[in-house]
């Protein structure tokens, strides 16, 4: 039997929510560099194509969209360049992502991630440049002679075009696996040539042009180039077999004196110049509080193969001379950041466990055990009771939504029939459409109290029933304001007596609409229209619409028209969505809704500046004519940006708590948590982590940390091998989708899970996904039990007490993961 209404859960809809939990901002940042090569190209486009000079070239007309192009490529070339050499700057980035910047901006991704999609972008503008300037060459015999003249261009337009060609294809990963020194030299001197050049080449009108766009960065790059070899501590150490161990796996663990203070997780550069004077990175695996530093180094390629050679001579004996070994450091890294989550997982592959390492030692040395609370890893729960009822839950949601939650095979008639009742009985807690969206709030439970308030308001005795399950829903709360909602929905129901219908129709219809004004994509859709506004406005400035020329008097509005009216209408998008929000809020709330600082601000800048912005562009319609300079300054140059930045906050509100902007102590804000912690590690072969094992032999004196053990190609393992901290030792792959669900299950609900990860690709993507699946499924559990009537639960989850309902939506509700990937490669 199918459900009679299976509803409509959106799942496209969770799925986009679940990944911009973790991407928002990425995508945000991605957005905005769009805008910003577009307009590049717009204000390049523009400066040639109506550049008066060339009007008296024959077949103009077609002319000047070929030369328009190749100048617009050229202006993107300007802001890329400019771009990329920044990337590159890796002290700069080491301290930003220290900063609070590092919430918002992927400064995880810069490099080399983002340096290489920049790299690519560049390459298709040279392209793109190149060829449209080649055409117009010979096809309209463009050419003139003398050295320093259009000619300079061309030579240096072909010469770049070789050098950035060479430079991308040895950077491609299979070149730059199998030889790293060539791929480096080639693109230290590449980037040597190509900036010269650039140079030289970036002319406008004979005019130089393009030094002004990448000389600052140059210097910025030069500057961060200098501080990293002075500021940087650099120690030059003279070791011996003492300090090496040769390891199964090609594994080289080497031990030396500490050269500088460092955070768990970050990495330093080391140099052998008996080997050559490459410097090359790894991380420090010990904990920032041992004596001695630790690095753990696998052979792999010439460089770490003549070091390991180096050492193994030392240690049999065949050399006895010290070995002159530079170390330079620390830089950030992506697992730095473990503080910033109460609840982590750590996952990695091979070798790259060594920043976690790190990280399980510090956090063993801060003394794990007193700090850290009642996670209990995803150990399977053993009580037979909770397991029956988690997979009733599992049922009800893999039925009511859509997603298969719990594998259950071979399902009865009984079974069937049942989830079906569950399926119809969710719907009667949604009259008419059903649950709609996966990431359903808190307003949810209100909704349905409400209701269920109206529902038992003609009778007393059910009325202390019905505060019970408003308290047990309270205690579940950790913001300080949710006492209004009793009250509210306590007045109201009594006002409302008789007229249960209306009360939950209200209470349903409000809730759902708060509900998907707050989700991410909302949210990100508002800023979206805010980058729109701010890209329109400069188009506009770029071609001079009468609208937007800052520095004139008011006058009639001409040739700018469409850009008032396409900047009018997106400002009253903005001011239809967020004025609604605000109200709804405050209708909830009432005077409460002023108890925290960011709706206070919401209400006294966000909406007067919302409201301020869509009126200036109404006037200007109706009038027909402009601003007052003074108005136009403040609202594009203050008014905007300021929206910008009070519209990513309130996203980052809502990315942190899905439910209700409750700015509730945000869990990333807070620096140096004792975070719970999984480290779920995997190795080919049995012996291939003892150098990981005996590292983490001082978590052997009790440690509250969950480390899990998977050797992949083993058909049977050790079970004593690191037996004293090791939780669980496995073959064969991690079951991602099974780990992933119990963490789920076990976290907090509304809570975040921070999940580091250092490892092979594609182990990455498995990751990726069985985590968003568990977050899809965690807002489906939240959805199922907030929305779905107490009395209903108990009877069809068969709950022998009350005060498990309250247990189960403790935890495992709307938990949101952040994938946060560190790379070796
Ligand atoms: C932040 C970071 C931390 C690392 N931590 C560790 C660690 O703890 N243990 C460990 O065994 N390995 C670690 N690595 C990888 C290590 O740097 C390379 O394996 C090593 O440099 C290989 O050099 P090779 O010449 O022997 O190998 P090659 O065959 O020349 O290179 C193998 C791979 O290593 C990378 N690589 C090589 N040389 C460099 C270099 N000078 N700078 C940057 N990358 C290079 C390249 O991506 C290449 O694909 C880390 C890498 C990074 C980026």
């Amino acid at each position: 039997m199918i459900p009679r209404s299976k509803p409509d859960v959106a799942r496209p809809s969770a799925r986009i929510e679940a990944y911009l939990s973790t991407h928002a901002f990425k995508v945000l940042f991605f957005a905005f560099y769009g805008a910003a090569v577009t307009l590049m190209f717009a204000w390049g486009f523009k400066a040639e194509f109506t550049f008066e000079d060339n009007f008296d070239m024959p077949h103009f007309n077609t002319v000047r969209w070929f030369i328009g192009i190749a100048r617009g490529m050229g202006y993107t070339l300007n802001l890329n360049t400019a771009f990329v050499i920044l990337l590159a700057s890796r002290l700069l980035f080491t301290k930003l992502r220290d900063s609070p910047l590092q919430l918002v901006l992927p400064f995880d991704a810069a490099f080399p991630a983002l340096h290489i999609v920049v790299g690519y972008t560049i390459f298709f503008a040279v392209l793109v440049h190149g060829s449209f300037h080649f055409v117009w060459l010979i096809t309209w015999d463009a050419w003139t002679w003398g050295l320093w003249s259009f000619n300079m261009s061309v030579i240096t337009g072909f010469l770049l075009a070789i050098v950035f060609g060479t430079m991308l294809v040895l950077a491609r990963p299979s070149v730059r696996k199998n030889n790293f020194r060539l791929f480096y030299a080639v693109h230290i001197i590449g980037a040597t040539l190509f900036f010269g050049l650039l140079i030289i080449h970036g002319m406008f009108r004979q005019v130089p042009y393009t030094y002004k766009w990448v000389i600052p960065p140059l210097i910025l790059y030069a500057i961060d180039r200098f501080l990293r070899r002075r500021k940087v501590s650099a120690v030059e150490l003279f070791l011996s077999a003492e300090n090496a161990v040769l390891k199964d796996g090609d594994i080289l663990e080497l031990r030396v004196p500490k050269a500088f203070s460092y955070q768990a997780g970050q990495y330093a550069e080391v140099q052998v110049p008996f080997i050559n004077r490459e410097w090359h990175p790894f991380t420090i695996a010990s904990a920032p509080q041992d004596k001695t530093m630790c690095f753990y180094i696998k052979a792999l390629g010439d460089w770490t193969k003549e070091l390991r050679g180096a050492f193994q001579a030392r240690v049999d004996g065949a050399v006895t001379d010290s070995l002159q070994v530079n170390i330079r450091g620390p830089y950030g890294a992506p697992a730095q950041h473990v503080g910033l989550y109460e609840r982590v997982v750590l996952i990695s592959g091979g070798i790259g466990s060594t920043p976690f390492t790190s990280i399980c030692k510090d956090l063993h040395h801060r003394k794990v055990k007193e700090n850290a609370t009642s996670a209990t890893g995803f150990e399977p729960s053993t009580s037979t009771l909770l397991k029956r009822i988690e997979s009733r839950v599992s049922t009800a949601i893999s039925t009511l939504y859509g997603v298969d939650i719990s594998n259950a095979k071979d399902i009865n008639q009984e079974e069937e029939e049942k989830r079906v009742y569950l399926a119809n009985m969710l719907n009667l807690t949604a009259p008419g459409s059903g649950s709609s969206s996966g990431e359903t709030t808190e307003l949810e439970v209100e909704m349905v109290d409400a209701s269920k308030q109206a529902d038992e308001s003609s009778s007393d005795s059910d009325r202390s029933t019905s505060m019970e399950s408003y308290n047990v829903k309270n205690m579940l709360r950790k913001e300080q304001d949710e006492e209004y909602i009793l009250d509210d929905i306590k007045n109201s129901a009594n006002a409302r007596r008789g007229n249960r219908e209306r009360l939950s129709h209200l209470y349903e219809g409000r809730s759902k609409v708060l509900e998907f004004l707050h989700t991410s994509r909302v949210n990100l859709l508002l800023l979206f229209v805010l980058i729109a506004r701010i890209f329109f406005i400069c188009i506009s400035s770029i071609i001079k619409a009468d609208y937007i020329m800052i520095n004139a008097e008011p006058h009639a509005i001409e040739s700018g028209l469409w850009i008032v009216i396409v900047d009018t209408v997106l400002s009253i998008i903005f001011a239809i969505v967020l004025p609604l929000t605000i109200f709804l809020e405050l209708s909830y709330m009432g005077s409460r809704f002023f108890r925290t600082v960011g709706r206070t601000l919401d209400f006294f800048v966000f909406l007067p500046l919302t409201i301020t912005s869509a009126s200036l562009g109404i006037k200007a319609l109706v009038t027909e004519r402009t601003d007052e300079q003074i108005v136009l300054f403040l609202h594009y140059i203050v008014f905007l940006p300021t929206l910008f930045v009070l519209l990513a906050v309130r996203m980052y509100r809502a990315l942190g708590k899905r439910t209700l902007l409750t700015d509730a102590p945000c869990h990333c804000s807070h620096r140096d948590i004792v975070p719970n912690v999984d480290f779920v590690w995997t190795v080919p072969h049995e012996n291939d982590d003892e150098w990981l094992r005996s590292e983490l032999e001082p978590l052997a004196d009790g440690t509250e940390l969950k480390l899990h053990r998977y050797v992949t190609r083993a058909k049977e393992v050790d079970m004593e091998a690191g037996s004293e901290f090791i939780t669980s030792s496995n073959t064969g792959r991690p079951e991602w989708d099974e780990i992933f669900g119990k963490i789920a299950a076990e976290a907090p609900s509304n809570s975040v899970v921070g999940v580091f990860f250092c490892g092979p690709h594609k182990m990455g993507d498995s990751v990726q996904s069985a985590m968003r699946r568990a977050e899809i499924n965690s807002n489906l559990r939240g959805a199922y039990l907030r929305s779905t009537k107490e009395k209903t639960l108990m009877k069809d989850l068969g709950l022998p007490q009350r005060g498990l309902i309250k247990m189960l939506m403790g935890t495992g509700c709307s938990v949101r993961f952040v994938f946060r990937e560190e790379n070796f490669g």
